[in-house]
């Protein structure tokens, strides 16, 4: 019996005691994935021969007395819509079969200028467009805490890994929950930074105005540790944020006293949420409370109409993204049956993408097209302006906002497949984030029904660390993110 691997904090303590070394730790994740990965399917290109080299290096920089961070030696799995030099970068989609990229993410860069060991590629839904991993080409992953549902999406194969002991820590993505709404469904925690916190180079484009990379992890802790490495400047991403990188983690002091917390009141009064959810989100602030913070209700009037501004402005943006997949440059191309380039393209095009990528081209090439321009495109934008300011009103009175993650717990698979708006509604409580910038942390706060569910947690944008101090805060009072599926 391979166990789960510990958390960040746990094998930093074991990695500098000497119980445990890299090379340790790294068979720990393929012993660990050999077990229980067959049914879970998180993994993809597991990198094992690499993977131990560069940990038999981190363990020698230990022994010279020259780590190079927290990270050092510590195992991470990176989605696969995040690029690294010489590997598969296939965002599950048949169109990038066969495709390596030839640099690293600065992310990617980040982490192994940390010392940290890339141990594989993570599951995810097609080009990130999703909320269960079931649009990848290679299957869906499946949810450690019960194997018929859904670990969430897009960036469902890292957060399942994390819950199920894999790894320790993993990179997603989240442009309108992917990184939240998974975590959530999983039972770990996850973070989507302020809009530009984490450089967007190599992170394959889904909609360029709403993408971030973040970090998934075990703890609250845990996450800003993984943070404070991803983050500051990078000369190639114009809207990374100018500043130097965060040292999130050492705001973590556990102190709330005097801190404001929001209510939205119109979580109540949206459709299909789950009244379980709303009792441990409440529960979860009265914790708070008694920690020292003070709760309050606030309103966000235009809420209502994120969904329908998310689903017009991120596939506009998509629509223009993924146009560079053609056949010429990247991966997959159909055979040419002669008749030139544009039957080629339609033909590459046509076999490389799956069914929700095309729609999300269509929906986003039709909203941007002469004559719906206004109506739809410029509409959004519009609406995108007044949650601006939704927000910016609610942050004048509160510091934080809490909220749940997702209306209900994990679905099943198949479940929502044939009706895609039915899908859509899931990302009710997330999308808000990445319209309006600000950072959103998903930490585990009950179960229903065995299944775990997440309250997420938003704070004026660049207040990450408040963000993180909260949700550790929270963490120190409870033990919801220490329980384990049962694998
Ligand atoms: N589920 C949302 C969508 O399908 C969010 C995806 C994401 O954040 N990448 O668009």
């Amino acid at each position: 019996m391979a166990a789960p691997i510990a958390s960040l904090i746990e094998l930093c303590a074991d990695l500098e005691s000497g119980r445990s070394s890299a090379v340790a730790l790294v068979e720990n994740v393929f012993a660990r994935a050999d077990e229980v990965d067959g049914a879970l399917q998180t993994l993809l290109h597991p990198r094992r021969a690499a993977a131990l080299e560069e940990a038999a290096v981190s363990d020698a920089r230990r022994a010279a007395g020259r780590l190079r961070s927290p990270l050092d030696g510590i195992p991470i799995a990176i989605k696969d819509n995040i690029v690294q030099a010489g590997e598969p970068a296939s965002c599950a989609s048949r169109i990038l079969e066969g495709y390596r990229s030839p640099f690293s993410a600065t992310a990617v860069e980040r982490l192994r200028g940390a010392g940290a060991v890339i141990v594989a590629r993570t599951n995810m839904d097609e080009f990130a467009m999703g909320s269960s991993t079931e649009n990848s080409v290679r299957g869906p992953s499946r949810n450690p805490w019960s194997l018929e549902r859904t670990p969430g999406g897009s960036s469902g194969g890292s957060a399942a890994a994390v819950s199920a002991g894999i790894v320790p820590l993993a990179l997603g993505s989240d442009t309108g929950g992917s990184i939240r709404q998974p975590a959530s469904f999983c039972g770990v925690v996850g973070m989507k930074p302020t809009y530009g916190r984490v450089s967007r180079r190599g992170l394959v484009a889904f909609a360029s105005s709403l993408d971030q990379i973040g970090p998934i992890a075990r703890s609250a802790r845990d996450c800003a540790l993984l943070l404070d490495v991803l983050s500051g400047a990078d000369p190639g991403d114009s809207t990374a944020l100018p500043e130097a990188a965060l040292e999130s983690h050492r705001a973590l002091d556990g102190d709330v006293s005097g801190l404001r917390i929001g209510l939205p009141k119109e979580i109540r009064e949206t459709p299909g949420v789950s009244p379980e959810v709303l009792t441990k989100v409440e529960e979860a602030v009265a914790e708070l409370e008694r920690a020292g913070a003070r709760s309050l209700e606030v309103s966000l009037p235009h809420t209502r109409f994120a969904l329908a501004t998310y689903y017009l402005i991120s596939t506009a943006e998509a629509s223009g993204n993924l146009a560079r997949f053609d056949g010429v440059r990247y991966g997959f191309r159909a055979s040419s049956d002669g008749g030139g380039v544009t039957p080629m393209y339609e033909r590459t095009r046509s076999a490389g993408f799956g069914d929700e990528v095309k729609r999300r081209i269509l929906l986003g090439t039709f909203a941007l097209s002469a004559g719906y321009y206004d109506a739809y495109y410029r509409k959004a934008q519009q609406l995108r302006t007044l949650l601006l300011r939704d927000f910016e009103a609610a942050f004048q009175h509160c510091d934080v906002l809490a909220l749940p993650t997702t209306p209900q717990p994990a679905f099943r698979i198949g479940e929502k497949t044939g009706e895609p708006l039915s899908m859509y509604l899931t990302d009710v409580f997330t999308v808000p984030a990445n319209l309006t910038g600000a950072p959103g942390v998903s930490l585990p706060c009950g179960f229903q029904d065995g299944l775990p569910l997440g309250l997420q947690l938003m704070g004026r944008p660049l207040e990450d660390a408040t963000v993180l101090r909260v949700a550790d805060a929270f963490q120190r009072r409870s033990e919801y993110h220490l329980q384990r599926p049962p694998l």
